[in-house]
């Protein structure tokens, strides 16, 4: 734990903002001037007494980070970088996507969350892992990126995302608060199916979180059809072996009557015989669930990369072929731009 000389307003969920003897309705314009305005400085709110407003700062922190760096294009991908009030560095990233049926086209913004300033799972092909866990992000850090991207994105953001540094489910004490003011009326607002967990697979807390009330949505990360192949680059699979994981994720959707995403990056000699994509698309069968697969994006510093277009497509046409109930192939957008998980932040690290 971080003690920071003030607390963060963030980290408390709007109903149990204790302000003594402040009146209900000012309150209220608080609530209004953070969630529905998006301000994050006291000076800002026009319609509350300076005196208040003075008391109020000196007790409580209203922004839980600063941005210092976006990087990448407003008609496509944006990375975040954020410095935190202990200096430590997270990202997140808005993801534009045109979707539409029967010819009305909308535009859907997505942002990607982190849940933790690095991470200890220890993937061995990803950015935010390589440097271990430094410690876990406050309920007010997992809500302010929230906050803070809309903010920079000038509009309502669409969909979330926990699939930025950390896991989310190592952090679930820290994160169901911040999911009930995510999906507060009061709060942000955004529908339970338009939230997405990811995990590496975290056995007891997926069974933790099928008992959560709300109806989000839960991803996998697979990325190998069997022990051995998931072993070789998930660390996490020796402690929830695939067995496991797999019986975890039928009684998470037993509970819940959602489908769950199974993720799968594609690693160039490791994780991309099709053997795999024939093991992938049986356990997507029995789990009637969805399939993403992800061509992997270069991290500096490992020698991991892509597999060719063939073997990809190869890949996604044995999923498709072995009846997986549905397959996507996401060419990662933003390839240009470090958009995988925590590259921008680790060349932060490095270059000071
Ligand atoms: N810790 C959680 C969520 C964060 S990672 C999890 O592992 O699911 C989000 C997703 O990004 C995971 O599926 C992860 O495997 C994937 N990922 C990590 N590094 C990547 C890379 N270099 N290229 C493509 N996907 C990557
Ligand atoms: Fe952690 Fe997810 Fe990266 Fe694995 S892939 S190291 S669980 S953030």
């Amino acid at each position: 734990m971080v003690n920071f000389p003030k607390p963060l307003l963030l980290d408390t969920p709007f109903e149990k903002w204790e302000w003594d003897d402040v009146p209900k309705y000012r309150r209220e314009q608080v609530r209004h001037w953070i969630f529905e305005k998006g301000f994050l400085q006291w000076d800002k709110m026009s319609n509350i007494p300076k005196n208040l407003k003075s008391d109020l700062a000196k007790k409580v922190d209203l922004a839980p980070m600063e941005p210092v760096k976006v990087q990448g294009s407003t008609d496509t991908t944006q990375k975040i970088l954020w410095k935190l009030r202990d200096n430590q560095f997270i990202e997140s990233v808005l993801i534009r996507a045109t979707e539409g049926t029967k010819g009305v086209r909308a535009s859907r913004l997505t942002l990607c969350v982190s849940t933790q300033v690095g991470c200890a799972l220890g993937c061995k092909f990803c950015a935010s892992g390589l440097d271990g866990l430094k410690r876990n992000l406050t309920t007010g850090e997992i809500v302010g990126q929230v906050l803070m991207a809309r903010n920079e994105a000038g509009r309502r953001i669409d969909n979330l995302v926990f699939m930025g540094m950390g896991e989310p489910l190592a952090n679930l004490p820290a994160l169901l608060p911040a999911l009930d003011t995510i999906l507060s009326p009061q709060g942000l607002g955004i529908g339970a199916r338009h939230i997405t967990l990811s995990t590496s697979g975290l056995v007891p807390k997926i069974l933790e979180l099928a008992n959560f009330p709300a109806q989000i949505r839960l991803a996998i990360s697979l990325h190998g059809g069997d022990d051995e192949t998931r072993s070789k680059i998930m660390p996490i699979n020796k402690r929830y072996p695939m067995t496991e994981l797999l019986g975890a994720c039928e009684k998470f959707i037993g509970q819940r009557k959602k489908m769950i995403t199974l993720e799968y990056i594609l690693i160039k000699g490791v994780n991309d015989d099709l053997k795999q994509a024939e093991l992938l698309a049986e356990h997507a069968q029995r789990l009637n669930a969805k399939v993403n697969l992800i061509p992997y994006n270069r991290v500096d510093g490992l020698d991991w990369e892509r597999p060719e277009k063939e073997q990809i497509n190869a890949f996604y046409k044995t999923v498709e072929r072995e009846k997986a109930p549905r397959v996507t192939l996401r060419m990662e957008k933003g390839h240009d731009i470090d958009a995988a998980c925590g590259q921008l932040r680790l060349k932060e690290i490095k270059s000071q």
